[in-house]
């Protein structure tokens, strides 16, 4: 493993939260992923999907991951019915430096509670 990757997997604040070293609201686990709250919220409800495997960016997901990336999308569909997101909801992926990704472990947030706006920004 190149000496970037291991600073990266060191650096990586969501898998401390997968493995209790650190607190979360955590909402939803599984065997695959899990669900907390955002510690900044941008809305009502601001809540991130991980998958518990590593994987840094959504430009590194491969074939072997298409069934995992369904899965979060599903968590993400049950999770805003129990978090009473009926009027809709927002599901935002950062990719890497452009895109404001600040941690790398590939994350969904699943924002609601409030009328979004388009373009993003
Ligand atoms: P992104 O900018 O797409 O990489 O999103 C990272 C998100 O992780 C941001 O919305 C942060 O507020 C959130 N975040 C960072 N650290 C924590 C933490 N310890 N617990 C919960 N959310 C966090």
């Amino acid at each position: 493993m190149a000496r970037e990757e291991i600073a990266m997997m060191q650096d990586n604040i969501f898998l401390k939260i997968i493995e209790r070293k650190i607190p979360a609201r955590i909402v939803y686990e599984d065997d695959h992923c899990l669900a907390f709250h955002d510690i900044n919220p941008q809305a009502p409800v601001h809540v991130l999907i991980i998958p518990k495997k590593v994987i840094p960016t959504h430009a590194d997901i491969t074939e072997a991951d298409k069934e995992l990336l369904g899965h979060l999308h599903w968590v993400a569909a049950q999770l805003a019915r129990q978090l009473g997101l009926e009027k809709g909801y927002r599901l935002v992926l950062n990719c890497r430096e452009q895109a404001g990704q600040s941690v790398p472990h590939l994350h969904l947030h699943l924002l609601g509670g409030r009328q979004m706006h388009w373009p993003p920004g």
